[in-house]
C-alpha cells in the first residue's frame, strides 16, 4: 500500500532529512586516506543520538551499524569497521538513514578519498546528474517509469549501467515502504505519481556491467565484475508543484 503524507508528517520528514543531511556534510569533511568507516559510522551515531533521532539503519533486518560505507565496486550495503581504511584513490558512497518521532529520511553520496582518476570523477558525478534527471520527473501527473527512464537514460549517457536488483523506494513511517523507484524502465508506464508521496531516489551506478552480488558478510553488495560502483540519494517529496527535497541542511 502506498501512504500518501500530509504537509504536516511531510514536515517531520524534512526536520529528519536535515540531520542525516547534516551527517553526511560532516562525514564528508572527514574523509581522507587512513580514516576507518567504523570512524565514520562513530561520528554519524553521535550526531544523530544527540539530536534526539535514531539510526534508521542499525539492527533493520538485523544490520549491525549506524550507516552503510560502500568503497570502490562496493554499491550498497558495506559494514562499518575498525579494520576498513579509507585509502587515496578510493571512492567510497556513505548512505544515512534518520529516524525522528516515527519519521525516516535517507540520503547517500559518493566521496572521492584524496586524489581520484578522472574516469571515477565521472562515475561519482554520474550518479548525481542521473538522480537530478529523474527528480525532473518527481511531479504529481508524472508516472514512475518516467522517473526511472529519465535516470537510467542520463547514467547511459555518462557511459554507465544501472543496477537494478536494487532499487529506490517510498519511505515515511517505515525505512522501505511502497512503491519502487527502480533506476530503470520505460517513459508512460508505472503508477501515477501523487501529492504526498515521499520517495528515496536513488541511482546505484557501475562503471562496467550492472550485475551484482552479495558478499560473505551477507550484506556487502558489490559489482559482480568488479568494476566501480557510484550511489547518490535523496528523499524527495512529490507535490502539486515543484518536487521538495526533504534531505537538506
Ligand atoms: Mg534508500
Amino acid at each position: 500500500m502506498i501512504t500518501l503524507k500530509s504537509r504536516d508528517e511531510i514536515l517531520k520528514m524534512r526536520k529528519a532529512g536535515a540531520i542525516a543531511a547534516r551527517v553526511l556534510i560532516e562525514l564528508g569533511a572527514m574523509i581522507r586516506p587512513g580514516v576507518s568507516t567504523l570512524e565514520l559510522d562513530k561520528a554519524a551515531e553521535r550526531i544523530i543520538t544527540c539530536s534526539g533521532a535514531k539510526p534508521s539503519f542499525k539492527g533493520y533486518n538485523g544490520f549491525p551499524k549506524s550507516i552503510c560505507a560502500s568503497i570502490n565496486s562496493e554499491v550498497v550495503h558495506g559494514i562499518p569497521s575498525r579494520r576498513i581504511r579509507l585509502a587515496e584513490g578510493d571512492i567510497v558512497s556513505i548512505d544515512v538513514g534518520v529516524c525522528l518521532e516515527g519519521w525516516h529520511a535517507d540520503i547517500a553520496d559518493t566521496f572521492a578519498v584524496g586524489r581520484i582518476s578522472g574516469e571515477d570523477a565521472k562515475l561519482v558525478l554520474a550518479a548525481k546528474k542521473s538522480f537530478q534527471e529523474g527528480l525532473k520527473y518527481a511531479r504529481e501527473g508524472m508516472r514512475m517509469g518516467d522517473i526511472s527512464a529519465a535516470i537510467e537514460a542520463a547514467a547511459a549517457r555518462e557511459g554507465c549501467t544501472v543496477v537494478r536488483e536494487l532499487v529506490g523506494h517510498g519511505i515515511g513511517r517505515t525505512l522501505h515502504e511502497e512503491p519502487n523507484v527502480p533506476n530503470f524502465g520505460n517513459a508512460g508506464r508505472g503508477i501515477r505519481l501523487k501529492e504526498g508521496m515521499t520517495l528515496a531516489i536513488e541511482p546505484m551506478l557501475s562503471a562496467g556491467k550492472c550485475e551484482v552480488k552479495v558478499q560473505g558478510d551477507g550484506w556487502t553488495v558489490v559489482v559482480a565484475d568488479g568494476s566501480k560502483s557510484s550511489h547518490y540519494e535523496h528523499t524527495v517529496a512529490i507535490t502539486d508543484g515543484e518536487p521538495e527535497i526533504l534531505t537538506l541542511p
